[in-house]
């Protein structure tokens, strides 16, 4: 049993003002593996205070002193892989399909924002004026559950290049995570106060961080409800906000695609991260002459998906991550038959031959319109939908035709026409034939997906102000 009881505050792992306590479970075995102790209103108040601290100093450092200190937290990170990917294996339950990219991401977003850095021009002129892009002051993350440690590095190298002191307030369900990652991040030797770690409550810390008059900068990944709070709370003090958020993404096979290529992908795309992912591709979208032959193809293919055991490398979806999220996907799946949506395979319960952990069955739904709930609201589970189209207009008017705008793929053995279709799309990312990663790519969504974007010089610059001085 691991007992998580101190908070990162100034440099230190300190101890929390807050009394309140909360369990933590393996998903798979739905076992109680440790307690966290849980900051409160007043530790978030140290924390900004320290990183208040900390700023003057920390924004005035050189550019290559902070490309330094990158380097150092990839290399903290990197150093302790093995462990980052045992906590996320029990805490959380992913696939090693999902920890052997999320693991060592961790450590690189670091060096890929340092390679950033080198070739980044804090000075301009326009003109008369002379333009300098400044840290915008104190920032706060607040980060979800479903990628701990993703979140909290990508969120940290971007305010550490910078010049952007920090604190972060993670996801209570993840704090064996957050204790790995914390352990890691001090080891890179940053001066005191410039990053602070407070886990708590989001209605308790987060959101006396997100009021806070001291805080400039707030930065979330999670909900679209939670962002909306955030958005409300932020207006206070015109803080600027990031916000990285829910998704429904469609992933459109047109009828030249080549469906070997294609389907493997759709069901990668859908059931990432157990289908517990903001960019999950949840709406698959084919044409009407070929519904019967991709169904048959998306059913074999999804009935080879193996549930169970995270540590099993064979096993492509792990379990939910706590019994409230196994419950909110048992409903989904209840609601889309309700809906008159029929089951192509899987459905409610837990997998054949498992007894315990929060496993779901892969499930695809067929003869779906666009207008369910179960197209239209984000599930957080392995369910897709199988939507028709008559006509590639028709295909991009159903891909739009979301209150989220996060990522979409798009398949045909035509690039240009891809490139078309892709054009067309309204999401923050679009692609082609599951095109590889593009690490420093702006991530970030259109529409109630969010604003602002993450990753590589856009992602550096939702850190910046510029200041013109004109003489
Ligand atoms: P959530 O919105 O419930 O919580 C996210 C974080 O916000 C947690 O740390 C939580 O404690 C905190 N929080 C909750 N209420 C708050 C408040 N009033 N003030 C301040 N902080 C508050 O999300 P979750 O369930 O942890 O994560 C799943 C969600 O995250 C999904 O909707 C998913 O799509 C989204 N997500 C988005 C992205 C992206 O990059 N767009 C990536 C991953 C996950």
């Amino acid at each position: 049993m691991r007992i998580i009881d101190k908070i990162y505050i100034d440099g230190a792992f300190v101890e929390p003002h807050g009394q309140e306590w909360a369990p933590l479970f393996n998903p798979a075995t739905e076992e109680q593996i440790g307690t966290v102790r849980l900051a409160d209103a007043q530790d978030a108040e140290r924390a900004v205070t320290a990183a208040k601290r900390a700023f003057p100093a920390f924004s005035t450092t050189t550019k290559a002193e902070r490309i330094d200190m990158l380097k150092r937290l990839h290399a903290a990170v990197s150093a302790r892989a093995g462990d980052l990917v045992d906590a996320m294996r029990e805490e959380y339950g992913a696939p090693s399909t999902f920890i052997d990219f999320a693991a060592p991401r961790a450590g690189n977003v670091f060096l890929d924002m340092a390679n950033t850095l080198e070739s980044y021009d804090f000075r301009r002129h326009i003109g008369r004026a002379e333009v300098e892009m400044r840290p915008s002051g104190v920032a706060v993350a607040i980060t979800p559950w479903n990628s701990n440690y993703s979140f909290i590095c990508g969120k940290l190298s971007a305010a550490i290049a910078a010049g952007a002191t920090m604190v972060i307030k993670p996801s209570e369900m993840s704090a064996i995570q957050t204790q790995v990652v914390t352990e890691c991040l001090h080891q890179a030797g940053l001066s005191k106060g410039v990053l602070n770690i407070v886990t708590g409550y989001g209605n308790v810390v987060g959101s006396a961080l997100t009021a806070h008059r001291d805080v400039s900068k707030v930065t979330f990944t999670g909900s679209t409800a939670t962002g909306r709070a955030i958005i409300q709370s932020a207006a206070a003090t015109i803080k600027r906000v990031t916000m990285e958020l829910g998704g429904k993404s469609p992933s459109i096979i047109l009828d030249d695609a080549d469906l070997d290529v294609a389907i493997p992908q759709v069901l990668s795309a859908g059931f990432l991260n157990s289908g517990q992912a903001c960019i999950a591709g949840t709406r698959i979208l084919v044409p009407e002459p070929m519904q019967g032959e991709i169904e048959g193809r998306l059913k074999r293919a999804a009935m080879a998906f193996k549930v169970g055991d995270p540590a099993d490398r064979e096993v492509r979806i792990g379990p939910m991550v706590s019994r409230k999220q196994w419950e909110r996907v048992q409903s989904y799946l209840r609601l889309g038959q309700e809906e008159g949506a029929v089951l192509l395979t899987g459905g409610e319960g837990r997998p054949e031959g498992v007894d315990r952990g929060w496993f779901v069955r892969p499930t695809i739904f067929s003869g779906v319109r666009n207008d369910m709930r179960i197209a239209r609201e984000e599930i957080f589970g392995p369910v897709l939908s199988v939507i028709s189209y008559r006509d590639e207009d028709e295909a991009i008017r159903i891909a739009n035709d979301t209150d989220y705008g996060l990522q979409a793929h798009v398949f045909s053995s035509d690039p240009d026409r891809a490139k078309r279709v892709a054009d067309q799309i309204e999401a923050g990312r679009v692609i082609i034939n599951g095109a590889p990663h593009e690490p420093l790519a702006p991530f970030g969504g259109f529409k109630q997906s969010g604003f602002g974007r993450e990753f590589g010089v856009f992602g550096l610059e939702a850190f910046l102000e510029p200041r013109a001085v004109i003489r």
